[in-house]
């Protein structure tokens, strides 16, 4: 079948079929982390729905909204190639009506970490998820673990509001010296994808600590190194299902975060690891 591009809402309800569905939110400038959850979403389901929105409700006043990468052209092609069904691709204007009112609340959850550096974001990213949902109303929602709160925030909602989608988290996808993709790599310089570098390392190094206090001093210890081209924002060891602190003596899955900006590029990684009973 051919790739139906939904440019608006009634688009999108008309190409609405029976069968499993799967979505894969986007906000475009596909690479091949983006290419990965289509993958996962086409093995869950009979019919691949990917959005391509940049959602403004999501950036705030002094952040990237408008010079954010918008490649729709090279993304349908990415979209044909992965056999995706269905391109939803609306205008903001017809995602948001100028009259609107009511919007979601993150919740404490939502303002502590990434949340704390930007506030409203992830009010803006659960509006428009919950409006997707509601939109494409899949049966699956494939979302990357590379913004690991978000995911966690969408568990939240999903269970919160009892919203009747199944959520899967995807691993992240990254290059071979570890930097993970994203859509705004491109924004980077050769000098400063090698200052860049220092987080997928810095998580690295992290990991192959036993305990808490270990894994946060050899973080930082390589971010430290990296130099003042690196302007760090955060470095934390969360629960990965509330993303507040872990303790000395926690056990089980947590979650390294970083955030840092090389040049006016803002990064985000995490890598997700098992603290084990010592
Ligand atoms: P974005 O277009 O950046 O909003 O991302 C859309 C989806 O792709 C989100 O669920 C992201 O977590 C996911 N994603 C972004 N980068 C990666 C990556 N390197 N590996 C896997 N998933 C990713």
């Amino acid at each position: 079948m051919d790739l139906i591009i939904a440019r608006n809402r009634d688009d999108l309800v008309k190409a609405r079929t029976g069968g499993e569905v799967a979505l894969v939110p986007t906000m475009g400038a596909l690479h091949e982390g983006h290419r990965s959850l289509i993958r996962l979403a086409r093995a869950r389901a009979d019919r691949v729905v990917v959005s391509i929105f940049v959602n403004p409700l999501q950036f705030g006043p002094s952040e990237d909204f408008s010079r954010y990468p918008r490649t729709f052209d090279a993304d349908l092609e990415v979209c044909r190639s992965e056999g995706v069904d269905v391109v939803f691709h609306p205008s903001a204007g017809d995602m948001y009506h100028p009259d609107r009112q009511v919007s979601l609340r993150s919740g404490r959850m939502g303002e502590i970490v990434e949340g704390a550096s930007r506030p409203g974001h992830f009010d803006g990213v659960l509006t428009v998820v919950l409006k997707l949902f509601n939109l494409v109303q899949p049966h699956v929602a494939i979302f990357g673990q590379k913004d690991a709160q978000q995911l966690a925030l969408i568990r939240r909602m999903v269970a919160d509001l009892d919203v009747p989608v199944e959520i899967i988290g995807a691993p992240t996808v990254r290059e071979p010296d570890g930097l993970a993709l994203s859509s705004r790599n491109r924004y980077l310089s050769a000098a400063d994808r090698q200052v860049a570098l220092a987080l997928s390392r810095a998580l690295r190094a992290g990991a192959a600590e036993p305990v808490p206090s270990r894994i946060r001093a050899a973080a930082h210890a390589v971010l430290d190194a990296a130099g003042p081209e690196l302007d760090v924002d955060y470095l934390v060891l969360v629960d990965p299902a509330t993303f507040t602190e872990v303790q000395e003596s926690y056990t089980g899955e947590a979650v390294l975060a970083v955030a840092a900006k090389v040049g006016s590029t803002r990064l985000i990684d995490n890598v997700t690891l098992t603290l084990n009973p010592t």
